[in-house]
């Protein structure tokens, strides 16, 4: 049954515009309240519980998670997979709107989630919070005090100024529009941070937003990706279940998934397509191609992702040997590994095969961006097959039959054939049936005088051209 479930908050603004310590605000003011001291946490999400808001309701907590870049937040929307309720938006008081910050606005945009405004460092001189609003103007967003429908608070991460009104304004979204889950229904789990630890394996930060985690459930992507081994809280408790919209960390997956991908206890919350096709992913609204990069040295990985195209997506890049994680990570998010300078082992060009992920090796740079760049703009080669003129028309019961004669190459019954009239192409069709008299074949050579029936149907003339193709798409 659906119940409601606490708010996730994402935070969201430029570099340096105060996310970091307005979240460390939050958080200490959580551990003050639980008296707790000395905590080490290892997964920054966290939940707050709100004193300031104080109701007997349910809903008193708040989750926030801590800070995803702003890819791994468009991953998380391309993915379908909306990770948070609400949005901040942060501006810097005495900094006001920068790029980032249009660039945050237009991923809370396109996510189709409310959003407050918060205009942080509010204790310093030379905030002004009243030019920020009318930058907003400048790139769209009309706040409440401008007669317009957008929250927004003044508040300081430094000395609390205005944090108690932000909470209160997220409680009253909430209550807006409740966010809902099902405890007992499927697992909904959506990986906020991953990676592989030396020590531990691979960890996997999700917040559940539908369903219950626990302790010993198989978890899938598209792919399984091992068992919950153990589920620790964010002051490093080790839980045995995390209710929705609890943060998590899970241990003991036996690959890492991809940050914003959707960990389900079943196994086809993200049917993947079984044969090998290009991988894509909607990103900013745009089509974008995943890919996990993997090099020598930094310094090759930081040469190749500075000049990416936008529509690549990178979602990892690391130093050191293709490895088994990497294949598994490829296929659970679709994606192709492409390697700069080093050896694919045998063993992970195999477990690739059998998972039908694509693994492209290069020593030269140059020839991995132009590899990339047909990834991105696909040019689809054409080659000649054969070509025959249509010389007579005869009938055969209901069907037109093309009396034609073979001028170059070769015409089989499965080619894909286009029928052009002078220089115009008439339509593109395929072979119904190839016979020379009554005998039906399945090939005609240079030279050969054949009939042949279309299907679909194409009205052709006398004097039409047939042309066989083949397309060659991307590599
Ligand atoms: P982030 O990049 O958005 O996470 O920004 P940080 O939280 O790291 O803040 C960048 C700088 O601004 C740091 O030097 C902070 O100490 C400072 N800062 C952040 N919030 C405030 C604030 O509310 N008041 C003041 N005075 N300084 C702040």
């Amino acid at each position: 049954m659906l119940q409601n479930r606490p708010p996730i908050i994402v935070i969201l603004g430029h570099v340096d515009h105060g996310k970091t310590t307005l979240l460390d605000y939050l958080r200490k003011s959580n551990l003050a309240a639980r008296e707790a001291g000395g905590i080490t946490q290892t997964i920054r999400s966290f939940q707050l519980a709100m004193p300031a808001v104080a109701s007997a309701k349910e809903g008193k907590l708040i989750t926030f998670i801590d800070t995803p870049g702003h890819a791994a937040f468009a991953q998380m929307r391309s993915r379908g997979s909306k990770a948070a309720d609400i949005a901040l938006l942060i501006v810097a008081g005495n900094d006001g709107v920068m790029p980032q910050t249009k660039e945050a606005y237009e991923a809370i945009s396109k996510s189709g989630i409310p959003f407050i405004v918060v205009i942080t460092k509010s204790d310093l001189a030379e905030s002004d919070p009243d030019r920020v609003k009318t930058q907003l103007t400048e790139i769209g967003i009309i706040v409440e005090d401008f007669g317009g429908t957008v929250p927004a608070v003044a508040v300081s991460g430094k000395t609390g100024q205005g944090i108690s009104e932000l909470l209160e304004m997220i409680d009253l979204m909430r209550e807006l529009s409740p966010p809902q889950a099902d405890p007992d229904g499927q697992l909904e789990a959506v990986v906020v941070e991953s990676k592989l630890d030396s020590k531990k394996g691979p960890l996997a930060e999700v917040i559940v937003k539908n369903g219950t985690l626990s302790l010993g459930q198989l978890l899938f992507n598209s792919a399984p990706v091992g068992k919950v081994k153990a589920l620790l809280d964010f002051e490093n408790t080790q839980i045995k279940t995390a209710l929705p919209s609890v943060p998590v960390e899970i241990l003991g997956l036996t690959s890492v998934p991809p940050v914003g991908s959707v960990l389900s206890d079943k196994p086809v919350l993200n049917p993947q397509p079984s044969n090998v096709k290009t991988p894509t992913s909607i990103v900013n609204g745009q089509s974008s191609i995943n890919v996990i990069l993997k090099a020598d040295v930094l310094g090759s990985l930081e040469a190749i992702t500075n000049q990416l195209d936008p529509k690549i997506s990178v979602l990892s890049s690391t130093t050191g040997e293709v490895n088994d994680t990497d294949v598994l990570s490829a296929k659970s998010s679709n994606a192709i590994i492409v390697a700069f300078n080093l050896k694919i082992g045998a063993s992970v060009q195999k477990l690739a095969e059998i998972e039908k992920v694509r693994v492209k090796s290069f020593g030269i740079i140059y020839e991995l961006f132009d590899y990339l760049d047909l990834l991105v703009n696909p040019k689809e080669t054409e080659k000649i097959l054969g070509k025959a003129l249509i010389g007579a028309e005869f009938k055969i019961g209901p069907d037109r039959i093309a009396g034609c004669k073979v001028t170059e190459g070769l015409l089989q019954k499965s080619d894909t054939v286009r029928l052009v009239r002078g220089d115009k192409v008439i339509g593109q069709t395929k072979f119904k049936s190839l016979q020379t008299g009554k005998t039906l074949i399945d090939k005609v050579k240079v030279g050969q005088e054949f009939g042949a029936t279309l299907s679909p149907y194409l009205d052709f003339k006398v004097g039409d051209i047939i042309i066989a193709f083949a397309t060659y798409g991307t590599p």
